[in-house]
């Protein structure tokens, strides 16, 4: 039983030598265990930050230990009478030939599907593109959608049900051969290579009415050159950030790592939207000013001709509370 183990944490871009390959016996079983010769080993992104060790959202790979991740494979032996010898299922069997697993989260896989697609469409990238698109992106036909990483596992099928759903699509690749594959075969309405040198440009020209959603699979230069493109109500979707995943230093800007992990939201408004909530908000204010619950203070420059000089005070924040000229 070949495995694939931890040897060592990352330093940026990981290495051979991060990994080490043994000879394990396969294990016996216990009750209720099913031993499955994995088939097929599904490579996902999120195994990179499991290298890393700490604190996550999901669980470190310690040093030594297995490579983790989901496996398509065959029961060759079952201590579990929902399981029979030939049976393919769907489980953690992690980077090994054999897996003991017990069930869940072992499942049984049925139909006329090629057993490896339970690894995409039907497995996490096709979960992470249903979701990412219409629970979180909300789209609308008509609207443009930006999908980075246009070819990969997520991304090939958030743009395949974005055009189907009626958007226009965008598709964000390295390399020529890439974007053709993704307009040709996979629908896109045009694809972008970012490895060309007037890429931001290429970008812009591709969405003459801008970006209502942008799948963001990548980030960094990226999403630098998507940000401008927005649309008023855009919705930005952070499902990855392969550009950010193996540096050794953090990119510029906000921590769009700590965004990812911690699920937060960034949500712009402009207050002239919501003029049906001026009357509640003012008779609030009104009330809490008149007990006291709030506090002002203000900074009053006396006379007109001293407008300019408090207002470039304010700018300069030499004003101390509300900026305020009493005129006459
Ligand atoms: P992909 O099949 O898309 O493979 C990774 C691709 O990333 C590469 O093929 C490459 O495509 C692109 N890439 C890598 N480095 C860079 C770079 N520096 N600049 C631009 N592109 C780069 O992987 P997945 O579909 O499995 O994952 C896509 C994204 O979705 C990842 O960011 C992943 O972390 C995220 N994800 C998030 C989940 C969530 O729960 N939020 C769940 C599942 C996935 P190209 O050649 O086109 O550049």
């Amino acid at each position: 039983n070949r495995r694939i183990l931890l040897k060592q944490r990352p330093q940026g871009m990981p290495t051979p030598d991060d990994f080490a390959i043994v000879e394990a016996p396969v294990p016996a079983l216990g009750a209720d265990e099913v031993l499955v010769r994995n088939r097929f080993l599904s490579l996902d992104p999120y195994m990179r930050g499991q290298m890393d060790g700490g604190k996550s959202y999901i669980q470190a790979i310690e040093i030594g230990d297995v490579m983790n991740g989901h496996t398509v494979g065959e029961v060759v032996e079952s201590k579990n009478a929902a399981f029979a010898p030939g049976d393919l299922v769907w489980g953690p069997g992690h980077w090994q030939e054999y897996a003991v697993l017990k069930s869940p989260p072992l499942r049984k896989i049925t139909g006329s599907h090629s057993p490896s697609a339970w690894l995409g469409p039907m497995g996490l990238p096709g979960w992470t593109a249903y979701v990412g698109l219409f629970d979180l992106g909300a789209p609308k036909p008509g609207e443009t959608i930006v999908v980075s990483s246009a070819t990969g596992a997520v991304g090939a099928l958030v743009g395949q049900l974005a055009k189907r759903y009626g958007l226009r699509t965008v598709g964000i690749a390295g390399g020529e051969a890439k974007c053709r594959y993704a307009v040709d075969e996979l629908g896109y309405d045009v694809c972008v290579d970012y490895k060309s040198s007037d890429f931001p440009a290429a970008l812009a020209a591709a969405c003459p009415t801008g970006v209502d959603i942008d799948f963001e699979n990548v980030g960094g230069a990226i999403l630098d050159a998507v940000w401008p493109l927005l649309n008023s109500h855009a919705r930005v979707i952070i499902c990855g950030l392969m550009a950010q995943y193996n540096l050794k230093t953090k990119y510029p800007g906000p921590e769009l790592t700590h965004l990812l992990k911690s699920r937060l939201t960034i949500r712009g408004f402009i207050i002239s939207d919501y003029a049906g909530r001026f009357p509640e908000a003012i008779a609030q204010m009104s009330a809490r000013l008149a007990s006291g619950e709030i506090k002002i203070r203000e900074d009053i420059t006396d006379g007109i001709e001293n407008a300019p000089s408090a207002f470039i005070g304010m700018l300069q924040g030499r004003n101390f509370g509300k900026t305020i000229v009493r005129i006459g």
